[in-house]
């Protein structure tokens, strides 16, 4: 399928190359792709400069927001949960009507230090906010409880034995979501209901990052045992 991936962090390049490694056409989106694709410095964490990543990936388009959304069946936001409405409005409501719109975003909000807090929280989340902005757009909230590499390789963890969540309106949008997440190698993925729910699924962050902290490693996932 065509797919736009917008996000040049760590989450956008890693969810492309695997969509891209299992023959979807990708395009990833950002506002500037010629200052992204000049970018020289270690990304987040000490991830490769994105020119680096991007020159072992060159069948992946670079585009911006709007240009990559317009091409796209199916578009993932993977940028900056602060950035988010701004970058989704940068990729045009049009561009994005009647398309899966998955988003893997956390609110992160970093303005009173770290650990980071959430914001909005508890009686709303992100992906409500992104799904009343762009009410065309059907959004479905996954991966975002899961660092970058456990997204798509969900079997380098515990032989992939642990489970992802996906809350959004459209029935039809989380069985493609769900396609896409099988595909990854998921294998315990639950329906948590309607995009009230991604509140549930973002407000696990605060505990995801004591674990981070706890553990000394983002490898590791969460299973539901039932
Ligand atoms: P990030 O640094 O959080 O986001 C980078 C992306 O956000 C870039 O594409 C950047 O655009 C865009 N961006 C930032 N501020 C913006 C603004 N004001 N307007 C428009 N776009 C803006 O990268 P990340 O670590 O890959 O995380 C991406 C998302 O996934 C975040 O919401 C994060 O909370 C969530 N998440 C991350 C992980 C992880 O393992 N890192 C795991 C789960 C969920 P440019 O391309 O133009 O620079």
């Amino acid at each position: 399928m065509k797919i736009a991936v917008l996000g040049t962090g760590t989450v956008g390049p890693t969810i492309a190359g695997a969509l891209a490694g299992l023959g979807h056409e990708v395009v990833i989106g950002t506002r500037d792709p010629e200052a992204t694709l000049a970018r020289t410095g270690p990304g987040l964490m000490g991830a490769a400069p994105f020119a680096q990543w991007h020159a072992g990936h060159s069948q992946i388009g670079v585009a911006t927001f709007a240009d990559a959304a317009a091409g796209a069946e199916i578009v993932v936001n993977a940028t900056n949960g602060g950035g988010s409405l701004d970058a989704l409005t940068a990729a045009g409501a049009a561009n994005l009507a009647g398309k899966v719109l998955v988003d893997v975003a956390n609110p992160l909000d970093f303005s009173q230090g770290m650990p980071p807090s959430l914001n909005p929280v508890n009686t709303d989340s992100l992906a409500e906010q992104i799904q009343r902005a762009f009410p065309e757009a059907r959004v479905v909230k996954t991966l975002n409880t899961m660092t970058a590499s456990v997204m798509v390789d969900p079997a380098g963890v515990a032989g992939g034995e642990h489970s992802v969540f996906v809350s959004g309106n459209d029935v039809d949008a989380k069985e493609t979501v769900t396609w896409l997440l099988k595909g990854f190698g998921h294998r315990d993925i639950i329906d948590l209901g309607d995009i009230t729910t991604a509140r549930g699924a973002e407000m696990i962050m605060p505990l995801w990052l004591r674990l981070w902290g706890a553990l000394g490693t983002g490898h590791f996932n969460f299973k539901i045992a039932r």
